[in-house]
C-alpha cells in the first residue's frame, strides 16, 4: 500500500488533513530545471547559480547571466515561483573569478555574500541579469543570498534587491542567522533554511568529512533546535520559511519539519514522491507532535526513533 501510496502521488503536497506544504525542486542550470518542471512540483526553492559558472575563468557578463537564468524561468513559466540564489562561491564551490584564494579555513572565509563586500559590482551585475530574466520571461523570481551571518548583511541585501523590484530572502546556514531570525525577518521577505550549512556551523564538523558523519546529522538536536526557532520566527509574522537542505528529502524529519512550521520543502527531484506520500499519510496533528517529540530528544537517533513512533511508519 505504501508503495501504491508513493507511486501515485502526484501533488500538490497537503497533509490529511488539508495543510499545504510546498515541495519544490533544487535546480542547478536550464536541463535539471527542464527536468525537474516535469515533476509534481510546484516550484524551484533553490537554483545554485554558482554551478553554472563552476567552469568560467572569467564573470559571465549581465547578457550571458540573464540567458542561463532565462531558460530557468521559462521551465517554470509563470505560474510556479522560482527561487534564484545568489552565488554561493567559495568553500566546497571555488569559483575562479570570485573565489579568495589561498585561504587558511575557506569554510568560514570570505564566501556566499561576504564576497561582494569586497566586490559590490559581482551581487550588482547578477541581480541586473536576473531582473533582465524575470522581465524577458514576464515571471516573478524571489531571490535570496547565501552565507548571511547579520541582520545588517541581510537588510542591505534586502534593499539592493527590493531596488530591482523582486522579492528577498536570506538563507539561514549559520546559527546566528536563526538566532535573530525574527530581526531578519523585519526586512525580508521569506527565509530559507539551508540544513547542510547549518549542520557544518552548528556542530563545528566538516559538512565533506565522512568520519563526522553522526555530527553532520541533521537530527541533531541542537540543529533542530535552530530550525524550530527560525520556523517559529516567521509564523509570528506569517512569512514563509523554507527548508532547502537535505534534511527536507528526509520523509520523517519533513514532516516534523512541517510541524515546526515550515512552509516549503525544496530537495532533489528524486525525493519530491516519498515526501510527498508522507505528508499525504499524516495530520498537520501528527507533525506537531513529530516536532515535539524530536526537540524533546539527546540524541539524532533517539529523535528518529521519537518521529517514527509519531508517525507510526
Ligand atoms: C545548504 O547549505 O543546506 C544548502 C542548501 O546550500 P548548499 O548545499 O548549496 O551549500
Ligand atoms: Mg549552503
Amino acid at each position: 500500500a505504501a508503495r501504491a501510496a508513493l507511486e501515485s502521488w502526484t501533488g500538490p503536497a497537503r497533509t490529511s488533513d488539508g495543510t499545504r506544504v510546498k515541495i519544490l525542486a533544487n535546480v542547478a542550470d536550464g536541463a535539471s530545471a527542464r527536468a525537474a518542471a516535469d515533476g509534481p512540483v510546484e516550484g524551484v526553492g533553490l537554483f545554485r547559480t554558482e554551478l553554472c559558472f563552476l567552469n568560467r575563468k572569467d564573470e559571465p557578463t549581465v547578457e550571458e547571466q540573464t540567458e542561463v537564468y532565462a531558460e530557468v524561468l521559462d521551465a517554470f513559466g509563470t505560474e510556479r515561483t522560482v527561487v534564484i540564489r545568489t552565488l554561493d562561491a567559495g568553500s566546497d564551490k571555488p569559483i575562479a573569478f570570485a573565489t579568495h584564494e589561498g585561504e587558511e579555513n575557506p569554510a568560514l572565509g570570505v564566501r556566499g555574500l561576504r564576497l561582494s563586500f569586497g566586490n559590490p559590482g559581482l551581487l550588482e551585475r547578477q541581480l541586473a541579469g536576473i531582473a533582465a530574466a524575470a522581465r524577458q520571461t514576464s515571471t516573478d523570481p524571489w531571490v535570496m543570498a547565501p552565507m548571511v551571518a547579520t541582520v545588517v548583511e541581510a537588510r542591505e541585501f534586502a534593499a539592493q534587491v527590493h531596488e530591482h523590484g523582486l522579492r528577498a530572502g536570506v538563507m539561514v546556514e549559520i546559527p546566528s542567522a536563526a538566532l535573530q531570525a525574527h530581526k531578519m525577518l523585519e526586512h525580508v521577505d521569506f527565509l530559507s533554511i539551508g540544513t547542510n550549512d547549518l549542520t557544518q556551523y552548528t556542530m563545528a564538523a566538516d559538512r565533506m568529512a565522512s568520519d563526522l558523519a553522526h555530527l553532520t546529522d541533521a537530527w541533531q538536536p541542537a540543529v533542530l533546535a535552530l530550525i524550530a526557532i527560525t520556523a517559529e520566527a516567521g509564523k509570528q509574522v506569517g512569512k514563509p520559511v523554507g527548508v532547502c537542505g537535505e534534511a527536507a528529502a528526509d520523509p520523517s524529519l519533513a514532516a516534523a519539519l512541517v510541524g515546526m512550521g515550515v512552509t516549503s520543502l525544496s530537495m532533489a527531484s528524486a525525493a519530491v514522491r516519498s515526501v510527498g506520500a508522507q505528508l499525504a499519510a499524516v495530520s498537520m496533528d501528527m507533525c506537531e507532535h513529530a516536532a515535539e517529540a524530536a526537540l524533546a530528544q539527546s540524541d539524532p537517533m533517539a529523535a528518529r526513533d521519537a518521529v517514527r513512533r509519531v508517525l507510526g511508519g
